[in-house]
């Protein structure tokens, strides 16, 4: 715990030289949001303040600290790494052990036929690079008009320039230019909001598909390079797939010789039970994108994982073009790969994916029975340890509440006051869960139960309002 005086001093200097992401300047620079929380330490799933006070994060940072904070193993990991080098770059076939090693691993591991990795900082990059490596191939094997990217309502890739592009959410594109151009959007894999009235989920996953054919058709299947999409979608909701959406949506690229980018930032290393979102939904990638999970976010790791089909090309062209002009001054960086080694071990050790299986189970079942009866509630969903509970005005008109109630950010906020760190997510009322996956099953009861008292809270000063 830090004296008053400290917590007061960091606070200015974070206020009057921090520029903070998703925070509103004028009500944070004027000291209306409050101050800035100061967080200090972190074990398990349990994170700390300046004042002391304990949450529990059952969000996981922004769900990446998979194997819980405080984790010796890793912080010694990078110290070694640091202590013997603490940098040296990859350009020109340089490397380093504990590089080459996670390299080998990520490509033994990988969903679809993995043949190389290259190496950046943030999902962001990654899926930059991405972009690039499907212009590159398609202009390597003489298809130079096939470049546009097709992404999802809904979807996250990231805020750079491209990826923000390819997020199908308006408010990553207002006032920023975006989105860039060959950048195009179908609509969202969600079931609840967008089925036709007594639709099925496989009829609705056929109709996704349908209208995604029709979208290429539309532009011309020799322009369509790729597809990218989370198995699970994430920040647009936690909303698992619905029924066939995977096996309906890959025939259709498939007809059309278009790559499949799957974005596992979230949803790789074990976060839905499954080793990759991938494996569980039977998805063949040529194009995988990794982060989060990679070093938990001990460090900063991305990975852009090529596929057999797509590297192939690029080696056979090389004697023509020349070498691989793409790369970052800490593309495999060795102190991240040392850590993302060190955090592989821990999830293999403890069989950390095994563990969200049987937890996620728990999870999901005990997020059914406390919300799913609710009156505000419309949809709790989820897949291993990812949840989410979307709250309505009427359950039986799926009307939502007037945006101005602030009902998800409410009940976020009361969470947080019972020292609960759950996500209030964009696009309608949407309470989120990721929490590290090293939480236990009592845990897992808090968490609800915390998360329900907030509810209840809510629902008890809407009803005096
Ligand atoms: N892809 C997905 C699926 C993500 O969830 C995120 C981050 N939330 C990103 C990409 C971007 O990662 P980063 O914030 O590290 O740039």
């Amino acid at each position: 715990m830090l004296d008053i005086k400290t917590i007061a001093e960091i606070a200015e200097r974070d206020r009057s030289s921090v520029l903070h992401p998703f925070t509103h300047l004028k009500d944070f620079a004027t000291g209306k949001a409050g101050d800035p929380t100061i967080v200090t330490g972190g074990k398990g799933i349990n994170i700390k303040d300046a004042q002391g006070r304990t949450y529990i994060d059952a969000f996981a940072g922004l769900y990446c600290v998979n194997i819980g904070y405080g984790r010796t193993e890793v912080a010694e990991a990078i110290a070694r790494q640091a202590y013997s080098l603490a940098y040296y770059h990859t350009y020109a076939a340089h490397t380093t052990e504990q590089l080459a090693t996670l390299s080998d691993r990520l490509v033994r591991m990988a969903p679809g036929k993995a043949s190389k990795v290259f190496f950046g900082l943030s999902g962001s990059d990654a899926n930059e690079t991405q972009a690039k490596l499907v212009w590159y191939y398609n202009n390597l094997r003489g298809q130079p008009k096939k470049k546009k990217i097709i992404s999802r309502e809904r979807g996250y890739h990231g805020c750079s320039v491209v990826s923000g592009s390819m997020t199908g959410m308006s408010f990553y594109h207002d006032h920023m230019d975006l989105p860039f151009p060959g950048i195009l959007h179908t609509g969202a894999p969600h079931h609840y909001w967008h089925a036709h009235p007594g639709e099925t989920e496989a009829d609705f996953s056929r109709r996704r598909a349908a209208e995604l054919e029709d979208l290429i058709l539309r532009e011309g299947p020799e322009t369509i390079g790729a597809f990218i999409a989370e198995p699970v979608l994430g920040t647009g909701g936690i909303t698992p797939p619905p029924e066939g959406y995977w096996r309906e949506i890959q025939a259709v690229l498939r007809r059309y010789d278009v790559l499949l980018i799957a974005d596992e930032v979230i949803c790789g290393f074990g976060r839905t039970g499954a080793d990759f979102g991938c494996s569980l939904y039977e998805i063949e990638p040529d194009l995988v994108t990794v982060a989060k999970g990679l070093t938990s976010g001990y460090m900063p790791l991305s990975g852009a994982i090529v596929s057999e089909k797509v590297y192939k090309v690029m080696e056979e062209a090389s004697d023509r073009v020349g070498a691989f002009s793409h790369g970052y001054t800490y593309s495999g960086h060795p102190i991240a790969a040392a850590a993302a080694n060190a955090v592989l071990d821990i999830v293999e050790k403890e069989r950390l994916r095994d563990r969200a299986k049987t937890v996620g189970e728990h999870f999901q079942k005990r997020l059914k029975e406390r919300f799913a009866q609710l009156e505000i509630v419309g949809e709790v969903r989820g897949v291993g340890l990812l949840g989410a509970v979307e709250y309505v005005a009427d359950r039986q008109t799926k009307r939502r509440f007037d945006p101005d109630l602030k009902v998800g950010a409410r009940i976020s906020k009361a969470a947080r006051d019972r020292g609960l760190i759950a996500r209030a997510m964009p696009h309608g009322d949407i309470l989120g869960f990721a929490p590290p996956l090293v939480v236990s099953e009592a845990e897992i009861d808090e968490i609800v139960d915390l998360a329900y008292q907030a509810t209840k809270q809510v629902m008890d000063e809407l009803a005096k309002e």
